[in-house]
Formats: structure tokens, C-alpha cells, sequence
């Protein structure tokens, strides 16, 4: 953060306080609100977290979860409310997106209004919207920038248990349980002060990690056994997913997290990509190793785009189609695909 000063005078003279996230926010987008959240109010503030879609269920236990306004495709009377905070709003922090198109019409709602914009990210390539930015593409989560701005606002102290283990679930899942390259002396850092302030580690681990419906699991082993797809020659995996198959394991929200990292997890994989149908589009994640660019595919090919090993993007052309496209491109990244490093 630029000017801390001015950020801090901001947060004196302020009450009222939105703070959005991406669509289908993940632990670290919802963990970093719920957590900046927290602290806001202890600061006195009146924070209203609002999510522009929902998200899995394996994340509802946050502290604050029941007062999110998570709002839902056709539902007019939410949109209205979320229009009310946000027009209400002297301050409206973004949290772990770069861009205002990610999120719908809430974007629109945003850039409409008079209130300060603070943008807290990771994410490379971030759209110069706000007025307050804190954004470092080298921070393995935005949950550890939100601990890094409490810090430098010398409010280390106000970090309770609620708030550590928000900001512990952000740190814990995008550093892919501290195994991702993105993992660095800092990261174990932070983990170490939550966890002095009150974060619970192996509590954390068992609601994210383990709390798996019996369908969901039975989806994991579904796509291990029949949906795998290995192209050697690419060091590419990739699992497709029709509508008919989610409908048949009862797929909810966040089921598919996760799937596409058993393709990397194959020894000599370099590429792993999932697609799914998601009715309104085709949705796509990428996983990648070392130095290849998956990121470079989601931006140039599928309307995404993320960090270098792990990258989203979306189709708004049939799976089989989606499929296809995907197939003719690998050729063009053949050389890196099958690159050391
Ligand atoms: P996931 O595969 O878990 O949905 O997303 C992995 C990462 O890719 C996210 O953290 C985000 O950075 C990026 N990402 C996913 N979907 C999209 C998208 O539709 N657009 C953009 N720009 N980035 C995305
Ligand atoms: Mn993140």
C-alpha cells in the first residue's frame, strides 16, 4: 500500500464498508473477507461482505458466513440489497480478483459509485480501478496480504481466533496446503502468527479437506477410473464432465474443486486441464508445473486468465467443441510442454 497514511484516515473517517469478492469465491477470496471483515469491525467499522454467486458449503463454518449476501442468478430482491450497500458504501474493498468484469453486475455497481476503492490481491495484471491498491502478484494468497496490511496498520493485536482462522483457510488453500511453488519463507510466517492469534490448524484442514460428501467422493472416483485423459506426447491431462454426469453425482458447488490437480499429480505431467459444463458456459481450470504458462492459455483462448500454474477461463461453445479447441492448441505449445525445469 502506497499511502498507508491516507489509507488510515480513510478507514477513521469511514462507517459504512462493502467488501466483494470473486464469483464462486474460494477460501482464500472468502476467507480474506470474512477475516478483513473482522478486523473492520473491531476498527468500528460496519463491513457487509457480498459474493457475486455462492460458494461450496465446505466453507460455511467462517466466522461471518451468516451474514454474507451471496447473491443468486434471477434474484432481483438480492441484487437490490447488494445495490443499497453498495450505494451506501464509503468504502468498498475488493478482495482477490483484479477485475471488475469478474464479477457480474456487481461490477458495474461498483464502478458506478462514489465510494473509495481499495483493491487487496495476488492476481497478475490487475486493472488500476481503485484508489487504494495493495496488490502483490508474489503473495501466495490475498489472506496473507490482508495479515501483511493489519500488521503495517500496527493492529496485529486485533487478530482474535475468528479472524486468524479466516485468514489461515485463505493461506492454507492457495499455497495448496503449503506445497505450491507460490510457498515462501513468508508464507510460513504468516501461518505462524495466525496461528499464535488463535488459528487452529488441523481444525481448519478437516472442514476444508474433510468434510467430503459420500457423492463427492464417488465423483473423485468416477473421474479417476473413467474421465482421466493422458496425452503422453503433451504431458497434458485432461477431464471432461458433461452436465449429465454432475446431475448423476449430485454435484454441488465446489465439488469439482480440486479434481483437476490428480492430472498433475501423475509423475511427468507438466499440463492438466479440467472442463466442465456449467450450463450457462463451459467452465475450465488449468494446472501447470515449472515454468509453463497455463495462465497464457486461459487469457489468449478461454476469456481467463490467473497465475502462471494455476489458471480459469471459460467457453461459451459446446464441451465437445471446448474440447476441440483446446486439442488443436497443444500442437503450438508442444517444445515448452515437453521442456525440464
Ligand atoms: P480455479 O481453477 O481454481 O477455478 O482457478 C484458479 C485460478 O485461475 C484462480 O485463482 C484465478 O486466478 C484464475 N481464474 C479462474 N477462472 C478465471 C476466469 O474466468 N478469469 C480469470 N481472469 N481468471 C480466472
Ligand atoms: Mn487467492
Amino acid at each position: 500500500m502506497k499511502d498507508l497514511q491516507g489509507f488510515k484516515s480513510l478507514l477513521e473517517r469511514s462507517k459504512k464498508v462493502v467488501i466483494v469478492t470473486h464469483f464462486k469465491p474460494d477460501a482464500d477470496a472468502l476467507g480474506s473477507s470474512l477475516g478483513l471483515a473482522g478486523y473492520l469491525k473491531k476498527k468500528g467499522l460496519e463491513p457487509k461482505v457480498i459474493t457475486p454467486s455462492d460458494y461450496p458449503t465446505f466453507l460455511h463454518w467462517m466466522p461471518g458466513n451468516d451474514e454474507v449476501l451471496a447473491l443468486e442468478k434471477d434474484n432481483v430482491e438480492k441484487e437490490q440489497e447488494a445495490r443499497r450497500w453498495v450505494n451506501d458504501a464509503e468504502i468498498i474493498f475488493c478482495l482477490d480478483f483484479s477485475s471488475l468484469n469478474r464479477i457480474n453486475s456487481l461490477g458495474e455497481m461498483i464502478r458506478e459509485s462514489n465510494a473509495k476503492k481499495v483493491l487487496i490481491d495476488h492476481h497478475l495484471e490487475p486493472e488500476h480501478f481503485a484508489d487504494y491498491e495493495h496488490w502483490d502478484p508474489k503473495a501466495a494468497s490475498t489472506a496473507g496480504l490482508i495479515f501483511d496490511l493489519i500488521d503495517k496498520m500496527a493492529d496485529k493485536s486485533t487478530i482474535d481466533e475468528a479472524i486468524a482462522n479466516c485468514l489461515y483457510a485463505g493461506l492454507l488453500t492457495d499455497t495448496g496446503g503449503f506445497r505450491h511453488s507460490n510457498t515462501r519463507q513468508t508464507e510460513f510466517l504468516i501461518a505462524s502468527e495466525l496461528v499464535g492469534a488463535g488459528a487452529n490448524p488441523s481444525w481448519v484442514s478437516k472442514k476444508i479437506y474433510d468434510t467430503n460428501t459420500l457423492a463427492r467422493l464417488k465423483l473423485i472416483g468416477y473421474v479417476l477410473s473413467q474421465k482421466l485423459i493422458v496425452l503422453p506426447e503433451y504431458r497434458t491431462v485432461y477431464i471432461m464432465l458433461a452436465q449429465d454426469e454432475l446431475k448423476q453425482f449430485n454435484t454441488q458447488t465446489g465439488d469439482t474443486e480440486g479434481l483437476v490437480n490428480y492430472g498433475l499429480s501423475i509423475e511427468g505431467i507438466r499440463l492438466a486441464v479440467l472442463m466442465y459444463d456449467r450450463k450457462e458456459e463451459i467452465k475450465l481450470s488449468f494446472r501447470s508445473l515449472g515454468t509453463f504458462p497455463a495462465n497464457e492459455i486461459a487469457r489468449k483462448y478461454f476469456e481467463g486468465g490467473g497465475h502462471r500454474n494455476a489458471a480459469g477461463g471459460s467457453s461459451k461453445q459446446t464441451l465437445q467443441e471446448t474440447l476441440n479447441k483446446f486439442l488443436a492448441i497443444l500442437p503450438e505449445y508442444k517444445a515448452e510442454l515437453n521442456k525440464d525445469d
